[in-house]
């Protein structure tokens, strides 16, 4: 098929086939601007250049010497032509944006001859030569592969033996004596000279394109960011506009609105007299746009001129290369402009206001992760030094701190007012104490889900987990990696968006909400279809998600509320109870706690739904382990009592009975409350009595409680009995009919859902635990399986994502959609949500809607991100 289009017979739409600044050369040419004119070789040529080893087709060549005669006519110009010589720049043109790719080469057809025929065309000598002396530079580097720095070099010593500073006082003999040695340069330091053959000069670069395709640089890049490798790159032919042709020509690159604020006014720098690179090079200061407004007031309104009339075209804000050549203005490029969150939403915010976008187009441009940046501390970049290791992005935000490996020290430094990074192999319920006092949390093990990740993404904390390349020496109170070693007391600053630990202080960045952000969320609400609540487990955390826009709270998860300093010994206590009656009075104990807990949440929530799991985790989490016990024990010998012995033996033996070799898989959730229902019952009574409390005061209160880990209808219908038959004998008739509870079940047991029919029966609402859900249908661990093989399996394309991360929909997804099918076929009211830590992704929001579920509900920071998505799922 055509392997060659001019620009005039592309479009936007064929960027698969003409690459993505070939589509854009065509579009702008069919909108009218004024770009140099040109072709563009496809993508499928570049493909079909690889088919045939690396050889350039004698079809392909023609089809380039067709266009190029009708670019001469176009141009009154002819390639290779000694008297009127046409010019052309050759760039690469992949679909995806690319870094690594071969970028420019410019004045391509230039050779002994022609150069003197360009000198004697333009009248300027001086000029011709410099085009020549950068053609010879650029091919010289990126077609046969000589470093840019011999010919640096070479510029350099010509400046210094001519005595001047800037380039443009190079006179034209200067420039004759470079084009000399850079010819000299390629002669030596490559297999072949610099050919004269004008023909022979595009067809090398042409396959310096091609070839570039598959340099290393670009083959990294595409693994990173997940581009296919049969794509291939365009390669466009343009001829040149030069910008180094005099004082009244220049280049330059302008955004048309400010990437970095978002305000509605030209944004660059330029340079006069000058070509392509030098405005990126250096070596001379551009000058920012503005300060053209002044001195060049005519081409200053032009441009501000082309770059309304591209905003129009694309409905976008564009980052455009510019050159002007005589006075006159040409386009070489143009893209959607990079921009900042803030910049983001401002632009959002305003083009709907100039009318060329709807809300709900604005809206579906939003890209959720950047509110993350906007909602959550970020790094200082240019501050960030030595990189100690990368771990996983566990919980967003960024914190600096001093370091410590040891909980109780953490909350030490905190109370002095010192800033802690606490790092641990683990963490466990033990340590939540120093989670609390620190500003950010990293562990060498554990994933996405683990405690660490699960309780700081909880808190708002940054966390960096499963960095298994750090080597923890807690005891010692040393930390190494790559061959860093940092001390208890260092400064260390996490940065939970990319998973970084870095060696220091880097200055943060605070986060800001905007009157956009608030503008752009209350479109969301108008078309969403979800419904978005928080997972929190305190009062506080409540009112954060509120503040966000939470619709209530869609998991309380009630273990973390006996994480508390003051509430762990009491819980403590109670799983230690060596008698019915030290049981009760631990638990009698812990019933005013959770009591409290809860009024406050419904307080709070007024109004909305707080939906409580009653106790999951096996009961092993709230004691200190096994390994740790016995070292206390061997350091007993050297100094403490009896009692203190007997007590920590005591320890040891049921911490050995509660054993178990798959904890994950044993007794927890209902299993747990089924075997030790008094547990449950002061939960179910606490949350009574919080309900009837508030009622009395006038909260709206409605509470939804929630079963862990049923695979059975029978653990459901059992629990649900004691439920209702609590709620009778506390609330009492009257307060029974104002307060209409619910009572639902996780579902995160495959079985669960393969039999949503039978247990739809006995619940009010269904949600799904994709943490679990996940870990269960894979059979992977939630705890070890990032750090042990996930991650390389992700690496490897075997998996498309971190399921753990995005929601498999798939597998787990298709447990989802099957089980509430069945479950609203039995019972048409029955509410579904997710509250794993897929409730605040995107793509698993897309499916959650697409699944026609009721809710999602994520950890607070998260919510604003949530109403996002799942509006431009509904769009
Ligand atoms: C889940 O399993 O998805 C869930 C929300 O519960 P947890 O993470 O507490 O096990
Ligand atoms: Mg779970």
């Amino acid at each position: 098929g055509k392997q060659v289009y001019a620009f005039h017979e592309g479009s936007a739409k064929m960027k698969a086939l003409l690459g993505g600044k070939g589509a854009n050369l065509a579009e702008m040419t069919r909108a009218g601007l004024p770009v140099p004119p040109g072709f563009t070789i496809t993508t499928e040529a570049c493909l079909s250049y690889f088919e045939q080893g690396g050889s350039l087709s004698e079809a392909l060549k023609q089809e380039t010497a067709d266009a190029l005669k009708k670019l001469e006519l176009v141009k009154s110009q002819q390639f290779g032509s000694p008297t009127a010589p046409l010019l052309v720049s050759v760039r690469s043109g992949s679909v995806a944006s690319m870094p690594g790719m071969m970028d420019t080469i410019l004045n391509l057809g230039l050779n002994d001859e022609t150069v003197m025929g360009l000198a004697a065309l333009t009248g300027n000598p001086r000029f011709a030569y410099d085009c020549y002396r950068r053609l010879i530079a650029m091919f010289g580097n990126v077609v046969l592969g000589i470093e840019g720095h011999h010919f640096e070099q070479r510029l350099n010593k010509l400046k210094n033996s001519l005595g001047v500073r800037l380039d443009q006082d190079v006179p034209d003999y200067g420039w004759q004596r470079l084009v000399g040695e850079f010819k000299a340069i390629c002669a030596s330091r490559s297999e072949r000279a610099f050919p004269q053959d004008v023909h022979e000069q595009l067809h090398m670069a042409i396959e310096a394109v091609f070839g570039s395709w598959n340099n290393s640089r670009a083959q990294i890049y595409r693994r990173i960011n997940r581009i296919p490798d049969d794509q291939g790159t365009a390669v466009n032919i343009q001829s040149m506009a030069f910008g180094n042709r005099g004082t009244d020509s220049g280049t330059g690159v302008i955004f048309t609105r400010n990437p970095s604020t978002g305000e509605a006014r030209l944004y660059g720098e330029y340079l006069m007299n000058a070509q392509g690179e030098d405005v990126v090079a250096g070596v001379r200061t551009p000058l920012s746009i503005s300060a053209m407004e002044g001195e060049q007031p005519g081409l200053y309104a032009q441009l501000a001129s082309v770059a309304q009339q591209l905003e129009r075209h694309y409905r976008d804000m564009q980052d455009i290369e510019f050159t002007v050549e005589t006075g006159k203005l040409y386009l070489l490029q143009t893209r959607n402009g990079k921009r900042n969150a803030k910049a983001a939403l401002r632009i959002a915010v305003e083009f709907v206001r100039e009318g060329l976008l709807t809300r709900n187009e604005a809206l579906e441009r939003i890209e959720p992760s950047h509110l993350d940046q906007l909602l959550h501390r970020g790094l200082d970049e240019q501050a960030v030094q030595a990189v100690l290791a990368v771990g996983l992005p566990a919980s967003l935000g960024a914190a600096a701190g001093q370091l410590t490996f040891d909980a109780d020290t953490a909350a030490q430094w905190h109370r002095e007012g010192l800033p802690v990074i606490l790092a641990r192999p683990e963490t466990t319920p033990e340590d939540i104490h120093g989670v609390l006092a620190s500003e950010g949390v990293l562990t060498s093990r554990g994933g996405m889900t683990s405690h660490a990740a699960v309780v700081a993404r909880g808190m708002g904390k940054p966390c960096v987990c499963g960095c298994e390349s750090l080597r923890i020496d807690a005891k010692g109170g040393t930390m190494e990696a790559s061959g860093i070693v940092v001390r208890e007391g260092d400064w260390i600053t996490l940065d939970g968006a990319s998973g970084r630990v870095i060696v220091g202080n880097v200055p943060l960045r605070e986060p800001e909400t905007s009157a956009e952000l608030l503008e752009i969320l209350g479109w969301a609400d108008e078309v969403r279809k979800l419904r978005v609540m928080t997972n929190a487990d305190n009062p506080h955390d409540a009112r954060v998600a509120r503040a966000f826009g939470a619709e209530g709270i869609g998991l309380c998860r009630t273990e973390h509320m006996f994480f508390a300093p003051d509430r762990l010994p009491v819980m403590q206590a109670m799983i230690l109870a060596e008698t019915d009656a030290a049981r009760r009075s631990a638990l009698e104990l812990l019933l005013p706690m959770q009591q409290s807990d809860f009024e406050g949440m419904f307080r709070e929530m007024d109004g909305l739904p707080v939906t409580i799991r009653l106790l999951d985790p096996p009961l092993h989490e709230f004691l200190p382990s096994a390994a740790d016990l016995q070292q206390r024990l061997a350091g007993a010998a050297s100094g403490q009592s009896a009692g203190e012995r007997r007590e920590l033996t005591a320890l040891l033996r049921k911490v050995n009975a509660l054993h178990e070799s798959n904890p994950m898989l044993g007794q927890r959730g209902c299993r747990l409350g089924i075997v030790f229902p008094e547990i449950y019952d002061m939960q179910i009574e606490a949350i009574f009595r919080a309900v009837a409390e508030c009622l009395e005061d006038g909260v709206a209160v409605l509470p939804e409680i929630m079963i862990p880990l049923v695979g059975h209808v029978n653990e459901l219908s059992f629990l649900r009995g004691r439920i209702d038959g609590m709620a009778a004998q506390l609330l009492g008739e009257e307060k029974l009919k104002a307060c209409r509870y619910k009572v639902g079940t996780m579902i995160e047991v495959p079985r669960a859902a393969l039999t949503a029919r039978q247990i739809a029966a006995h619940a009010d609402f269904f949600s799904f635990g994709t943490n679990d859900l996940t870990q269960m249908t894979f059979g992977y661990s939630r705890d070890d399986a990032e750090g042990k093989f996930l991650s390389h399996y992700v690496d490897q394309k075997l998996l498309p994502e971190n399921p753990f991360q995005v929601l498999d929909t798939e597998g787990v997804g298709q447990l989802i959609e099957l089980a509430s099918a069945a479950g609203r076929a039995v019972n048409p009211r029955l509410k579904t949500g997710v509250c794993g830590e897929h409730g605040g992704d995107k793509s698993s929001i897309f499916f959650c809607h697409q699944a026609g579920l009721d809710y999602v509900s994520c950890s607070p920071y998260r919510v604003p991100l949530a109403r996002i998505a799942a509006a431009q799922a509904a769009i």
